[in-house]
């Protein structure tokens, strides 16, 4: 067999994705690979079709145990035989899994890095012969990234320990050059065909909103998804927990992850998850790599994160089968403290001066009126046309408002208190001020006197804070990174003194309307059978159930999709659709036609 006819055979797909065959085509020349594409890009492919053209057992390295057992799953599925290794199983388990090895009875054998560092491990893997070794977030090797985990970093001495040196290939999501750099430099990759495919990802919709209150904006986006699947993160346990109960007491059925509770516990909400037997997982980022679930359909964000690299990630959890799915963040002010907060955790005192930038980054990305794909673009350094049309920003609404008067008030504002202090205060400061604040350290500091004090006392805090980010980004006003006081900027003077004008662009949430429309649209995208498409569902449910494996093992959402579409009618035009491969075709094709042929006659 080819390449293709493997493609074809085993996954059921007549085409590779970009970049997919130039990756085969490099490892099967015996050259080391590096892969970075896109979370659904189509990595794994990438390194199971050299696998079953090469002699021998090729090992993958995987961070994740959960992960493991459903890519094992997954290609059993389409039979290929295959087994992992790793700390959840038995001895007598991992006995069985060592005499099939032996036999030459598995194409592809998952390991946890940290099996690599053991002697015994070597010793037995030195007899088998072993092509190529796979390396699947392969950015868990560098110390940039906050998926480090330093048995990567052992990778290296294995390979080079056995006794033939086999093909090393590496695959990631994570875009910066220097992530990349570290890879190849880590892992030892001698000239590797690199390939790197686009980072966007056009299935997904992005948005940002500033709600004045999180959660009722949470619950309205929640109950316009209803029965679709989704996460919802947050930055802390607390406000998982608090999140998740009022979920469950509003009707929704959510499960909730983080790392405060037992593994059991973890364990199971994961499963109930991944299983569609809930549809909303509340989490913190601890939820995370260990999730492989093809049909997520949006992912919230109820706090901001501290960078887009994070943000990316776990939004990009969303659409993986390909399908229209939605990234909504919603941002409040008290994001950028808790951020700081989680930031300086790490290290005990002050964030460090790298972490602040890119946390700076995000809150840009949160803030701006511009496109909000093409922020992502550029921040991974990729390029784009000028507007994606396809995210919050793009289809909103925006007014435009002269704001001048109020940039006067703050600038002197700003101005009258320095003058009264000696210094420069922080921009909440600032707006308790302006809004007639009556705390103690008002009091003390005699800035209760000023002539500018409450001169904005009938604004909402958002508001006042709203027009200090349009003075910042006019910039009228900036933030002095060092101890985060709030300066006048360059055309803070003229402004001031001349009247420059100041607009502010404010996006207008078309609450209802541009909701119905967004409603209207998916309709009419809908293929015209989904009658069918929800008979077939049901069917791969049921079959899922019977297996005990989750539902997108069997088809993937996509396929399903394409089946429905297509209404095959017999074994051979089975095989026509796209996902289902020989194996498939003969465990599932007689279930699903019979579903088909039933509709038919409906
Ligand atoms: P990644 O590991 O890059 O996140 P996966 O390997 O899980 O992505 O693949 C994502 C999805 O894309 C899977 O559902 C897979 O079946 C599909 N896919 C991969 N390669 C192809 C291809 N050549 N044609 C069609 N679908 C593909
Ligand atoms: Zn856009």
């Amino acid at each position: 067999m080819d390449k293709f006819s493997i493609l074809k055979h085993h996954f059921g797909h007549d085409a590779f994705r970009p970049g997919q065959e130039a990756l085969v085509d490099g490892i099967l020349s015996g050259r080391d690979a590096l892969g970075i594409m896109p979370t659904g890009g189509g990595k794994s492919l990438c390194y199971q079709v050299p696998a079953l053209l090469l002699p021998g057992m090729t090992l993958v390295v995987s961070p994740l145990i959960s992960l493991m057992k459903d890519q094992v799953a997954a290609l059993e599925a389409a039979g290929i035989a295959a087994a992992f290794l790793n700390s959840s199983q038995t001895l007598e388990e991992s006995r069985q899994v060592w005499s099939r090895v032996r036999r030459g009875a598995c194409r592809l054998l998952y390991v946890a890095p940290e099996r690599l560092e053991n002697q015994r491990f070597l010793e037995l893997a030195a007899d088998l012969e072993i092509p190529l070794v796979a390396v699947d977030e392969a950015h868990c090797i560098s110390q940039w990234g906050q998926d480090f985990r330093p048995s990567y970093l052992k990778i290296a001495e294995f390979v080079s320990a056995l006794p033939r040196r086999p093909v090393l290939a590496a695959f990631t999501a994570t875009a910066t050059a220097q992530v990349q750099e570290d890879i190849v430099r880590q892992l030892e990759l001698r000239e590797p065909v690199r390939v790197v495919t686009g980072f966007d990802r056009p299935n997904l919709f992005f948005d940002v909103r500033r709600p004045r209150k999180k959660l009722p904006e949470l619950l309205s986006l929640l109950a316009e998804r209803r029965g679709r699947s989704g996460i919802v993160y947050c930055a802390t346990r607390s406000n998982v927990e608090r999140v998740w109960a009022e979920l469950n007491r509003q009707g929704f059925s959510a499960a909730r992850y983080h790392a405060g509770l037992d593994e059991e516990e973890r364990r199971e909400s994961q499963e109930d998850f991944q299983y569609d037997r809930r549809q909303i997982m509340v989490a913190t980022n601890a939820f995370g790599m260990g999730i492989d679930k093809s049909n997520v359909s949006f992912v919230i964000h109820y706090n901001m994160p501290k960078n887009l690299e994070s943000y990316y990630q776990e939004a990009g959890r969303a659409g993986r089968d390909g399908e229209a799915a939605d990234c909504v963040l919603l941002y409040g002010a008290g994001d950028v403290a808790t951020a700081r907060i989680l930031l300086s955790h790490g290290t005990g005192g002050e964030p460090e001066a790298r972490e602040l930038e890119r946390l700076n980054a995000m809150v840009d990305y949160c803030k701006t009126n511009e496109c909000l794909r093409n922020r992502i673009l550029d921040y991974f350094g990729q390029t784009h046309p000028a507007r994606c049309g396809g995210c919050g920003n793009c289809q909103g609404m925006f007014s435009q408002a002269d704001v001048t008067v109020q940039a006067q008030m703050i600038l002197s504002c700003i101005k009258r208190v320095r003058d009264r202090l000696g210094y420069y205060v922080g921009a909440a400061l600032i707006v308790q001020v302006l809004r007639g604040g009556r705390s103690q350290r008002i009091r003390e500091l005699g800035l209760d006197q000023l002539s500018t004090y409450g001169l904005m006392r009938e604004e909402p805090r958002e508001r006042v804070r709203a027009w200090l980010d349009c003075l910042e980004a006019e910039e009228c006003v900036y933030t002095e990174p060092e101890h985060a006081t709030l300066r006048p900027g360059p055309r803070a003077g003229t402004v001031l003194f001349h009247g420059e004008r100041v607009l502010m662009l404010s996006r207008v949430e078309r609450q209802t309307e541009a909701r119905s429309e967004r409603k209207k649209e998916s309709a009419s995208s809908a293929p015209p059978d989904s009658g069918l498409l929800a008979a077939l569902k049901t069917e791969r449910t049921r079959l899922a159930r019977q297996e005990g494996v989750p539902p997108y093992i069997i088809f993937s959402n996509a396929a399903l999709a394409d089946m429905a579409a297509r209404a095959p009618r017999t074994p051979e035009e089975f095989l026509e659709v796209s996902g289902v491969g020989q194996i498939k075709a003969q465990r599932y094709g007689e279930a699903f036609l019979a579903v088909i042929a039933a509709w038919r006659e409906r």
